[in-house]
């Protein structure tokens, strides 16, 4: 397989702070049209990595990779405009918008205009339409004029998720999309992201294990700072390091 195989790479990624390495020689591989997972217990490492692959932290030393593209030496916007694109945690919505107005800010901003106040009113508008899609497919269709912040929570990931989406990235990364989240909206949010994968990365922070393996081709764990094994949800279960891992070996 060569390098172009993966839409995102990192290679011997090392973060350390003072003398502690929160990760250190990180390997990671992540196929081109695949749902990846990250997973290890606390402190594993896996924000660090995150802040890493979108440069919102700069590495000690490691590469990433981008479509075989280093992207290493790039700014965070800079690794956005390329197509990695990360949703959840840091808020993406504003709550006092409207569901349609959220999606347009982020429309806008992807065309590099969201600054631009001069814009005409009906050029602003133009942007309803693909908005209205967006909406449609994340499911928010007949909440356009909802304010985000009077949606329930799930739906308030489902914005999130379209507002990603206005940015058409090639690779996403979900930072634990069903934390917080009660059993009736899990299943939904699991739909949403498999639909939303369609000719798309993906590569996922997640502690719900079931969601894990019904979205998840593969998947690597994470133990401090380092990678511990790599593999199918079957194969890396059923390993008894990471299950020592997990029980707080
Ligand atoms: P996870 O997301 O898997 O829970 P983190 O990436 O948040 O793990 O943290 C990994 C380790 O690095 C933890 O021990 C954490 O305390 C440490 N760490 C993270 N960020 C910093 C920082 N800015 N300064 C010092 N230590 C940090």
């Amino acid at each position: 397989s060569t390098p172009t195989d993966y839409a995102l790479e990192a290679r011997g990624l090392t973060k350390s702070f003072g003398g502690f390495h929160a990760v250190k020689d990180v390997t990671l591989k992540v196929r081109r049209g695949s749902i990846h997972a990250l997973i290890g217990p606390n402190g594993a490492g896996k924000t660090t990595c995150f802040n890493l692959l979108t440069k919102t932290l700069t590495p000690t030393s490691g590469q990433v990779l981008l479509d075989g593209q280093d992207i290493t030496g790039l700014r965070s916007a800079q690794v956005a405009r390329l197509g990695l694109v990360r949703s959840f945690q840091i808020s993406a919505t504003f709550p006092h918008l409207t569901c349609l107005e959220n999606v347009r800010v982020a429309l806008q901003s992807s065309q590099g205009t969201a600054f631009r106040f001069w814009r005409s009113l009906n050029s602003i508008k133009a942007l309803n339409d693909p908005a209205r899609a967006l909406l449609a497919q994340v499911g928010l269709s007949g909440q356009e004029d909802t304010p985000a912040t009077e949606l329930s929570y799930g739906k308030k990931r489902a914005l999130e998720i379209a507002t990603t989406l206005a940015l058409d990235p090639k690779v996403m990364l979900l930072d634990e999309p069903t934390a917080g989240m009660g059993h009736e909206d899990i299943a939904p949010i699991t739909d949403l992201i498999r639909t939303v994968s369609a000719g798309r990365t993906i590569l996922i922070v997640e502690h719900n294990l079931s969601v894990v393996s019904s979205l998840c081709e593969r998947i690597t764990v994470l133990q401090h700072g380092e990678v511990l094994t790599e593999g199918t949800y079957d194969e890396v279960s059923n390993d008894p390091e990471v299950i020592t891992a997990y029980m707080g070996g």
